[in-house]
């Protein structure tokens, strides 16, 4: 028999009138499909940002093991509930938390990650005939509750998709599959009717909120065919995430929508992003010295600073400055160990900036076409946009911005790019 997973977003259970829809939809997938199916649920609506304001109407400094209790109580409402709704419909359901589904994390709190999945019980319900819930964004680690960071419940969805070797899995969410940029940006964006894993995963770290990076990871190297789809309109085939979009044909064997998707395919850019939690650190006056560089940065990597964009500006009178960039949630962390190595190194000083953002195009078709970034700049230099840094991959550029003019950057870029026209 086959093996489905589906995953339900907040604002798809957000009430109980969506916890009934979802159960149809659920449902009628066992029904049409005679399949043994795993349903995936994160807390209902705004529940998860509702805990952190109730917790910081308590402490400012909650301890990391009590915070992951805490939020990891939004998901057990919503598998008790689906599972009730489930069975009111006339089918079996059992929910789990993410431990009694045998996920297993590393032994960190807010953003641990899978370590395996035990599926035994999972496969005994199977047997049963029950539809199995299983709780979003948690796991635990040496008996202690973990949770996988915020939009975690992607990454338990795929990641139960890829121990059960299920044959797809599909995120259901409030958008109809992964469109050319953020809709609650742009106005007018294109939906992507495939995307390739490399891709979607640099658009998910780069900012693109439709699906948790992690999950991407995950469903890459496992090789699990992916699907985003909208909760509102099940029918719809959304956007499939694979290996080799040009070549698979998965989507169609119709000639004019192979070659549609063949030329979308050479599109340089498929995607834009917008990062709006960064910050960018400065260490200023640094004495220009070979293995100065290695000092900051292996000191910054040895206190779990994860740094992104660099730059370093030309020598002056023998002193250099150093500007990068980090996650705004590590930037006081960031700030402080700077302090300290610009006193080991007698550079002058340091500064923080938290009101920069990241804009990012992506696509694996820029490898080969010359010109991407010229259009890309010359868009935001036409909009008065000040590009602060910039750094580039294979498959992708960014450009730090001024956070007032981050959407306004998106905008341009994606019209630049001729982006909403792109397919349906
Ligand atoms: P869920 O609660 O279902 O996990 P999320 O809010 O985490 O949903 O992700 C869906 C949201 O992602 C959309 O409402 C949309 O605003 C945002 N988003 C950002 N970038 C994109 C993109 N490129 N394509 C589609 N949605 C995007
Ligand atoms: N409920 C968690 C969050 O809001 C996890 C998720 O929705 O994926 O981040
Ligand atoms: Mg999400």
């Amino acid at each position: 028999m086959s093996i489905i997973v589906q995953k339900f977003g907040g604002t798809s259970v957000g009430t109980p009138e969506r916890i009934k829809a979802v159960a149809e939809i659920c449902t009628q997938t066992k029904k049409r499909e005679k399949c043994n199916l795993v349903v995936v649920v994160s807390a209902m609506g705004d529940t998860t940002d509702d805990l952190v304001t109730l917790m910081n109407q308590v402490t400012d400094y909650p301890t990391p093991r009590e915070l992951d209790v805490l939020l990891s109580t939004g998901e057990q409402i919503s598998i008790a509930l689906l599972s009730m709704a489930i069975q009111k419909a006339g089918y079996e359901a059992c929910s789990l938390t993410g431990w009694q589904a045998g996920i297993s994390t590393e032994s960190v709190h807010s953003k641990a990650r899978i370590k395996s999945i035990d599926t035994k019980l999972i496969k005994k319900l199977f047997a049963e005939g029950k539809i199995v819930v299983v709780a979003g964004f948690q796991g635990i680690a040496e008996g202690e509750i973990t949770t996988l960071g915020r939009g975690g419940s992607d990454t338990s969805a795929v990641a139960l998709a890829a121990a059960l070797k299920a044959d797809r899995c599909d995120i259901y969410t409030d958008v109809d599959g992964v469109h050319t940029t953020d809709p609650r940006i742009v106005d007018k964006t294109g939906r992507l009717k495939f995307i390739a894993y490399d891709e979607m995963l640099e658009l998910a770290s780069l900012g693109a909120q439709v699906l948790h990076p992690r999950s991407v990871e995950i469903a890459k190297n496992f090789e699990i065919p992916l699907r985003v789809r909208s909760s509102w309109k099940p029918e719809d085939n959304g956007t499939l995430v694979v290996n080799n979009p040009v070549s698979d044909d998965i989507i169609s064997n119709n000639f004019t929508e192979r070659k549609s998707k063949m030329i979308e395919g050479q599109r340089s850019v498929r995607g834009v992003a917008l990062d709006r939690k960064q910050s960018r650190l400065s260490i200023i006056g640094v004495p220009d010295e070979p293995g100065i560089a290695c000092k900051i940065f292996s000191e910054l990597s040895h206190h779990g600073v994860s740094v992104d964009v660099i730059v370093q500006c030309v020598s002056q009178d023998g002193h250099t400055e150093v500007d990068f960039t980090v996650n705004r949630d590590q930037a006081e962390k960031a700030k402080q160990e700077l302090d300290i190595i610009a006193k080991s190194i007698k550079a002058q000083r340091t500064a923080i900036d938290n009101s920069v953002v990241k804009v990012s195009v992506v696509g694996a078709g820029m490898i080969d076409q010359p010109g991407v970034a010229a259009k890309m700049f010359k868009a935001l230099g036409d909009h008065k946009i000040n590009i602060q840094m910039i750094s580039t991959s294979e498959i992708r550029i960014s450009c730090i911005v001024h956070e007032s003019q981050g959407e306004e950057a998106v905008k341009c870029i994606h019209e630049a790019f001729g982006l909403s026209e792109v397919n349906s």
